[in-house]
């Protein structure tokens, strides 16, 4: 990778990009390239390879090369080389974000915070590994039964736009430390810091070919990696439709795959809740501009509070202005997406609260819009049903808590839900309803430490946590006759 020279920690001009393979960047023939551009002015930020079948055929003979070696390492040993990445990714904050942020139009703050948890993800799985074992099996004196949890091999790992840098480290952290060896190819339009990481994991000590980087388009990388008769799990990350294109790939092979998909999650607040924290959850639709799978973009609000709190709602949103603070639409398509999210709400007859446009004046450059509130949603309308992915609350009344139940549980996706209320019998009696991966209760913070994944069209498995180890290892069961 280079950069034209820039300020301290922040890059300008075009980053040029090329796959990592075996310990190295790689640009194969007169390779072709694709342009990146900037979702804050629009000028080009990124030049990146576009691999193809050949690309993912060298990056997996790679990693499957890798793999034994690097299986056959003490977990500690792995953990400690993971610790160590995890030291120099926060000692490298400043160049992780010259990376990420011209390609993702991240706030400041919000780079910090996907920095800070990308480091995290090593420093846990690097830790946590060294209590993945196996069971002993109690059959009589005869027979001496054991389980180990043993790698898959090589991993396919395919990331989305959002949140380039803790998705590929969410997974990599964990697959890596359970013994497997990876090729992830990020997305096209957000690269960089999945390279970067890379090379990175090169300088702390990680073996050539143990995370491999491959550039491209879905189509014409993505594929070909899914397809590839040598990886032997595939993790996901991205739309629902995608993901379903991946399991039907994965079936042909009978290969597993775990799919972190969309979201439409609800965040429902009672009467009785205290409204300033629900408030202040509600307005996280700002984060990233909404550009988070766990958004919770829909408000169901109990009817004697719904128009004061949609109201405080609006008025905290007018406040965020865009550009200062509120980050910009990544990429172009998202953006249309976004603008046209704003027709349909018209069109079904949603009430407009506050926002419901782009951003004029020299923000127009950019891929802006103003956050934005619509009142009284019905579940037939395509806001409340379809993932916007941006800076947009569909808010809902409800009168009775069976009415929460049925609102917040009619959508297609279950990844999130969140509760407010300060009646902890029914805190708990919405928790065990909601048909959600997470249920949040006024406010309770998760950690990398808590499980993350989707019921209903949100996703198949689990990342974060125990629990992913446990996805990135199969079980292998050892009877020794003893007599
Ligand atoms: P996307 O599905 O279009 O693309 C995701 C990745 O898949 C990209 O790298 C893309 O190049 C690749 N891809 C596309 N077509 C492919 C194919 N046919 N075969 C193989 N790979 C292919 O998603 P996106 O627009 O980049 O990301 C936004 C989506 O990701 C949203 O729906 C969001 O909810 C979801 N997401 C989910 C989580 C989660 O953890 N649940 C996290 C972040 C984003």
């Amino acid at each position: 990778m280079t950069t034209t020279a820039g300020h301290p920690g922040e890059a300008v001009g075009v980053r040029e990009l090329a796959h990592w393979i075996d310990g190295r960047p790689v640009r194969l023939g007169p390779a072709r390239t694709s342009l990146v551009t900037s979702p804050e002015h629009g000028g080009a930020v990124t030049s990146v390879v576009l691999g193809d079948q050949a690309t993912v055929a060298d990056a997996v003979a790679s990693s499957a090369r890798a793999f034994p070696a690097w299986r056959d390492r003490a977990p500690a040993e792995r953990g400690r080389l993971l610790a160590g990445l995890s030291r120099q990714m926060r000692a490298a904050a400043a160049e992780f974000a010259a990376a990420e942020r011209p390609e993702t139009g991240k706030l400041p703050a919000e780079m910090d915070a996907a920095l800070g948890t990308s480091a995290d993800y090593f420093e846990y799985y690097g830790g946590v590994v060294r209590a993945l074992f196996g069971q002993t099996i109690q059959l009589g004196a005869a027979d001496h039964a054991f389980t180990t949890p043993e790698p898959y091999g090589v991993v396919a790992m395919i990331t989305p736009w959002n949140g380039p840098l803790t998705q590929a480290s969410r997974g990599i952290a964990a697959a890596l430390a359970a013994g497997n060896t990876v090729v992830i190819k990020p997305s096209e339009f957000t690269s960089s810091s999945t390279v970067m990481l890379a090379e990175m994991a090169g300088r702390a000590g990680i073996p050539a070919g143990v995370i491999n980087v491959v550039l491209g388009t879905g189509v014409e990388v993505g594929e070909p990696l899914v397809r590839h008769p040598d990886v032997r799990l595939i993790a996901f990350t991205g739309s629902v439709v995608t993901g379903r294109r991946i399991a039907a790939l994965a079936a042909e092979r009978l290969v597993p795959v775990i799919l972190e998909l969309g979201g439409k999650s609800p965040n429902v607040v009672f009467a009785d809740a205290d409204l300033d924290r629900a408030l202040s959850s509600t307005l996280t639709i700002c984060t990233q501009s909404g550009q988070q799978c766990a958004a919770l973009s829909r408000l169901l609000v109990e009817r004697p509070v719904y128009e004061s709190f949609i109201q405080r709602v609006a008025a905290e949103l007018a406040q965020r202005t865009p550009g200062d603070r509120l980050a910009p639409l990544t990429t172009q398509a998202q953006f249309r997406k976004v603008l046209g999210y704003f027709d349909a709400a018209q069109q079904d007859g949603a009430r407009l609260v506050t926002g419901g446009r782009a951003a004029d004046g020299p923000l127009a450059q950019g891929r802006y819009v103003h956050p934005t509130l619509y009142a009284d949603v019905r579940p037939g309308m395509r806001i409340f049903q379809e993932e916007i992915f941006g800076p947009v609350l569909a808010a809902t009344p409800f009168d009775t808590e069976a009415e929460a139940v049925a609102l917040a549980n009619n959508s297609e996706y279950g990844l999130v839900a969140s509760v407010w209320t300060r009646d902890s019998a029914r805190a708990l009696r919405m928790a065990r309803e909601i048909q959600a991966g997470q249920v949040i209760v006024n406010g309770g913070r998760t950690g990398i430490e808590t499980p993350f994944g989707g019921y209903k069209q949100s996703g198949l498995g689990r990342e974060k946590g125990f629990e992913s180890l446990l996805h990135y290892t199969q079980v292998k069961t050892t009877v020794v006759a003893t007599t």
